[in-house]
């Protein structure tokens, strides 16, 4: 069966193909033809990836699944959240992100915050979520050169290392996108 991932992020399309079951075959935003830009402009992190799935189901007719993240800060009241890309603005810089946030939680005892997941599949006339939530903290500066966006100032819990000095397969194993992941593959491969 086709189904597409609506991501233009490769880093994840590839990701996620290898994990599907052989009776998928994984198309990307491209494959479909769909070169514009999704809206996404619901207000919570489910939302968005809800609007991304139908939009290619509704406009393309394909099974797909889409999926959006936040990083929300207790001391924050879970900022950035579904702001988390663009937090420093329309250039959406990781680098201008982390400053802003360490910036806004500066003197703050209170560092927890957690990353969020949700995965909206469209398959079969049927809409399924899932979602994957890892707690943790907020470093005061930031540490390692391994994965992207904020995971330089990112310490799971349980764990003395931040996300970008982890090896990558404990951030897969224990994050929020690993275990939605995780529950779209064994969904999937219950179908068909
Ligand atoms: P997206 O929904 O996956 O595009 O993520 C939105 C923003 O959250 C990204 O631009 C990143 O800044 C951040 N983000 C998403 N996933 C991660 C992650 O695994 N580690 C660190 N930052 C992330």
């Amino acid at each position: 069966m086709k189904i597409v991932f609506a991501t233009h992020n490769t880093n994840k399309f590839n990701e996620v193909k290898k994990l599907l079951p052989s009776n998928f075959t994984l198309l990307s935003l491209a494959d479909i033809n769909c070169l514009e830009d999704i809206p996404e402009t619901a207000d919570t992190i489910e939302g968005n990836a809800i609007q991304k799935a139908d939009f290619v189901t509704k406009k393309y007719d394909f099974a797909c699944f889409s999926d959006d993240t936040g990083l929300l800060v207790n001391a924050l009241n879970g900022e950035p959240g579904i702001y988390s890309a663009r937090y420093a603005g329309e250039q959406k810089n990781a680098a201008d992100n982390m400053d802003k946030l360490l910036s806004n939680l500066s003197g703050s005892v209170d560092r927890s915050a957690q990353f969020k997941t949700a995965i909206a599949l469209n398959i079969d006339g049927e809409q399924h979520i899932f979602k994957g939530i890892v707690e943790g903290e907020i470093t005061t500066d930031k540490r390692g050169e391994k994965g992207f966006g904020y995971d330089p100032i990112f310490i799971p819990k349980g764990y003395q290392q931040t996300f970008a000095e982890l090896p990558i397969d404990i951030k897969n194993k224990i994050g929020h996108r690993g275990k939605a992941v995780q529950q779209l593959v064994q969904y999937l491969k219950t179908k068909h």
